[in-house]
């Protein structure tokens, strides 16, 4: 297997923009949003736009195993009002269709906030539930859950909350991870440093497991660790440096899944993928 390394790419103008967007900076994986993430409601998928979206990926080379949709950020799927919860249930459920229609096989996004009403636990619960509704009326779409800084109220920052989700979720095969580095690092695990790094692993294999891990967030961090501040930066930059993105490069487990840089400039994405192309 390979390491698939590419951006969050503009899809302005329409989802096929996306693989031709992804192709022009030299990435083999691409990120996208299939609506515009601020708004609530964005008009249906057309014919001719899922098709031309096929086509390109075709055309560049870019398999499901190498796409990681996002959704949008006002989905909270652990909402504690029933109303406002509904209404995320409902959207998500609308962007897990979106990637069934495009042939993807996965939907990266965030967890959910207590919003400090409603305890840890009470929270977690809820996001599984969602993910269990989402699931049942959709079909060979993976909902792939990001580990988050722990800002403010947003919940999935340790690997034992996302086991907590998981183990609530029906359908294994149907469940994964995403690990954001800057994220992983701010939530206070310290990966900078080999031995870190290896422990962070470790402790990740026996938590949740390899075979969850759906995709990478590659980015660096404005922020220090444990800081539980959510600031990307670009690769090297901030505070983690160069060395884990060497290590994660040279490291097959993370072979065969989408890694995907959300670093601030997008000016220099084709360099930063260059630059992480040559640590393979
Ligand atoms: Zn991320
Ligand atoms: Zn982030």
């Amino acid at each position: 297997m390979m390491k698939y390394i590419g951006a969050h790419v503009s899809a302005s103008g329409g989802v096929e923009n996306a693989p031709v967007n992804a192709h022009g900076i030299g990435a083999t994986a691409f990120a996208l949003f299939t609506k515009n993430q601020r708004q609530w409601k964005s008009a249906p998928l057309t014919k001719e736009s899922i098709s031309a979206f096929k086509k390109n990926c075709e055309l560049y080379n870019y398999s499901p195993a190498q796409i990681l949709p996002h959704d949008s950020y006002l989905i909270n799927l652990g909402h504690p009002e029933k109303d406002a919860l509904e209404k995320s249930r409902e959207a998500f459920l609308d962007e897990m269709q979106r990637c069934e229609q495009l042939g993807l096989d996965r939907l990266n996004f965030h967890p959910g906030s207590s919003l400090g009403k409603i305890s840890d636990d009470e929270c977690l619960k809820l996001i599984a539930e969602s993910i269990n509704i989402v699931l049942s009326k959709t079909k060979g779409v993976i909902a792939v859950i990001e580990n988050t800084s722990g800002q403010g109220s947003n919940l999935g920052y340790t690997f034992e909350q996302l086991r907590q989700i998981i183990d609530n979720v029906e359908d294994k095969l149907r469940v994964g991870v995403c690990l954001d580095t800057c994220h992983t690092f701010t939530a206070g695990y310290d990966i900078k440093t080999e031995k870190g790094f290896t422990e962070t692993f470790i402790k990740f294999d026996n938590t949740i497991g390899f075979s969850y891990l759906k995709g990478m967030h590659i980015n660096d961090s404005k922020k220090e660790l444990a800081s539980r501040v959510d600031r990307h930066d670009s690769i090297g930059k901030g505070f983690l440096g160069l060395d884990i993105f060497r290590m994660i490069m040279k490291d097959k487990r993370f072979d065969g899944i989408p890694l995907i840089l959300e670093t601030p400039d997008d000016l220099i994405w084709a360099e930063e993928i260059k630059l992480l192309k040559s640590f393979v």
